[in-house]
């Protein structure tokens, strides 16, 4: 009786602890607005299970997704590199794939096929998705196997970059190979956050030569353990989409309308992480302290994301750092001293997590208008 009662006091206390961390960052919850015109989608497209070198079984895969609130995954297998090969012999490439799309029927989560042409540096690893048959995108030559991907129709982007086993400075080499697959439009798509490494250098070369950034988590164990415990979040790819179907979210990454988000971390092109940032603050309450010229406003995080701001407006604080956090879901308070009474004003933030190129943060600004 005495145990029970100690397991019941347990229990208790880890779903208060539980629904507690839930309130913050470590909550795994993915949730964006859209954006003007389309759909923000929420995407894992680099994933890993036990027909390559992954820990799990694909039905796991579905199942943490739905947890993440995602709105599409790829399991992206390598095809040349199956160390579970003696277990799990599985001639037929596709077998991942069917397995999650059998998992995924009931539920409203987009299954991408997708793949992993895997070699040394410096064709490096590059991930296939929007594809119709894995066996045939397996060959010899590197060649030959972007080739067939092409042929399919596929969105290929390349993989960890800067990865230190393939580029030992952490900086991203362009090689010959890449500069050809490019030209020959066969390579649309370079990570800039895979895992928990964000590189600048893969994004100058996704702002150079005009490749859809991406962000993925490149998971081989669980999301819970490599992630949620350490109170991270997984990063994704928010593809801006006119709506949630295959065929639309393959036409937005031809067209390079994505963020990569990796916790309080945002990384995209400046036409696209401006208007998200935008609807990401959502102003409820603009209105004057009595008899002053010190205007209240309330601003609401709406995004699962931590965001740091600091002061960039023609006005001054009342009582705030002009440097602040909004956390996940959270509304802050801040008072400008407008100095007369304004019918409109502009608020103007810089977004230091976020960044549209190298060092390179974006300046929000909202038109407010006041009670
Ligand atoms: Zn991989």
């Amino acid at each position: 009786m005495k145990n029970q009662l100690y397991l019941i006091c347990f229990l208790l206390i880890s779903v208060f602890v539980t629904a507690q961390e839930h309130e913050h960052q470590s909550s795994r919850t993915l949730s964006f607005p859209d954006i003007p015109g389309y759909k923000s989608l929420k995407t894992d497209l680099h994933i890993h299970t036990v027909f390559s070198d992954g820990y799990v079984w694909p039905n796991i895969r579905v199942m943490e997704a739905l947890r993440d609130n995602l709105d599409a995954i790829s399991l992206t297998e390598h095809l040349e590199y199956q160390p579970h090969l003696a277990d799990i012999p599985h001639p037929d490439r596709n077998r991942s794939y069917e397995i999650a799309m059998a998992e995924a029927k009931e539920h409203d989560l987009l299954i991408i096929h997708g793949s992993e042409i895997t070699r040394s540096a410096p064709i490096g690893h590059n991930n296939a998705v929007f594809i119709k048959d894995a066996n045939p995108i397996l060959q010899d030559k590197a060649e030959a196997a972007f080739s067939e991907a092409k042929k399919q129709g596929a969105f290929v982007f390349w993989n960890h970059p800067a990865w230190h086993n393939q580029a030992p400075k952490g900086n991203p080499i362009l090689s010959g190979f890449q500069k050809e697959r490019i030209k020959n439009r066969e390579l649309h798509g370079i990570e800039v956050i895979n895992s928990v490494d964000y590189a600048q250098e893969s994004l100058a070369l996704a702002l150079e030569h005009n490749l859809t950034i991406m962000g993925t988590s490149d998971i081989h164990g669980l999301i819970d353990w490599d992630y949620t415990v350490k109170g991270n979040q997984r990063p994704i790819t928010l593809v801006f989409a006119k709506e949630k179907s295959i065929e639309s979210m393959q036409e937005a990454l031809f067209a390079g309308r994505t963020v990569a988000v990796y916790n309080d971390l945002m990384v995209g092109k400046e036409e696209f992480l401006t208007p998200l940032l935008q609807v990401s603050i959502v102003v409820k309450k603009a209105s004057y302290i009595k008899n002053t010229e010190v205007l209240e406003l309330e601003l609401e995080n709406v995004t699962s994301s931590d965001l740091l701001f600091q002061n960039e407006s023609e006005y001054s604080f009342y009582d705030s750092s002009p440097v602040f956090e909004i956390g996940a879901g959270e509304t802050k308070k801040v008072s400008l001293k407008t100095l007369a009474h304004k019918d409109e004003i502009t608020l103007k933030l810089k977004a230091l997590g976020c960044f549209i190129a190298p060092k390179v943060q974006p300046i929000i600004q909202w038109n407010i208008k006041t009670d």
